[in-house]
């Protein structure tokens, strides 16, 4: 496995819409593997591909330690509810900002090995879907966050 480059805001692959994948190859094994890794090493709870520089509608989440989600091809099919509350992201250090989401998800996608399956999420986990689908369509949370301020 590797640790990959997370990009940063302002790179403009960020804000491009990344394209289905169309055939889960070892290539595509590897790059799960790869961003998970990143993402841990990162301290973060989701990452999606277009933040490693890989234009392809894929995004691992791991809110609760040890319950790695990855997920290729998401798509949000319902949506409960409204929570408000901070959000970071691994491309945009040193901010965290006030986004409203719903506080309640449910995705479907393919799994590794090609499965359609459907996640639930509340809370976090509900965040985290939106949050790294929308990386998919190019949205970074600093466009709908209500404030934005400095951490460390
Ligand atoms: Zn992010």
């Amino acid at each position: 496995m590797a640790i990959l480059n997370i990009l940063k805001e302002g790179d403009e692959t960020l804000k491009k819409i990344s394209r289905p994948v169309t055939e889960i190859t070892d290539r595509t094994k590897t790059l799960l593997d790869d961003m998970a890794q990143t993402m841990r090493r990162a301290n973060g709870v989701g990452l999606a591909a277009p933040q490693v520089g890989v234009l392809r509608r894929i995004v691992v989440i791991e809110v609760e330690e040890g319950e790695l989600i990855e997920l290729i091809n998401p798509e949000i099919i319902k949506t409960m509810g409204e929570q408000t509350g901070p959000e970071g992201c691994l491309s945009v250090p040193g901010k965290q900002g006030t986004v409203t989401r719903p506080s309640y998800v449910k995705v479907r996608a393919l799994d590794r090995n090609g499965v359609m399956r459907e996640y639930e999420g509340e809370g976090l986990l509900a965040r985290c879907f939106c949050h790294e689908i929308d990386h998919l369509d190019g949205k970074l949370y600093i466009s709908i966050a209500t404030d934005i301020e400095y951490v460390d």
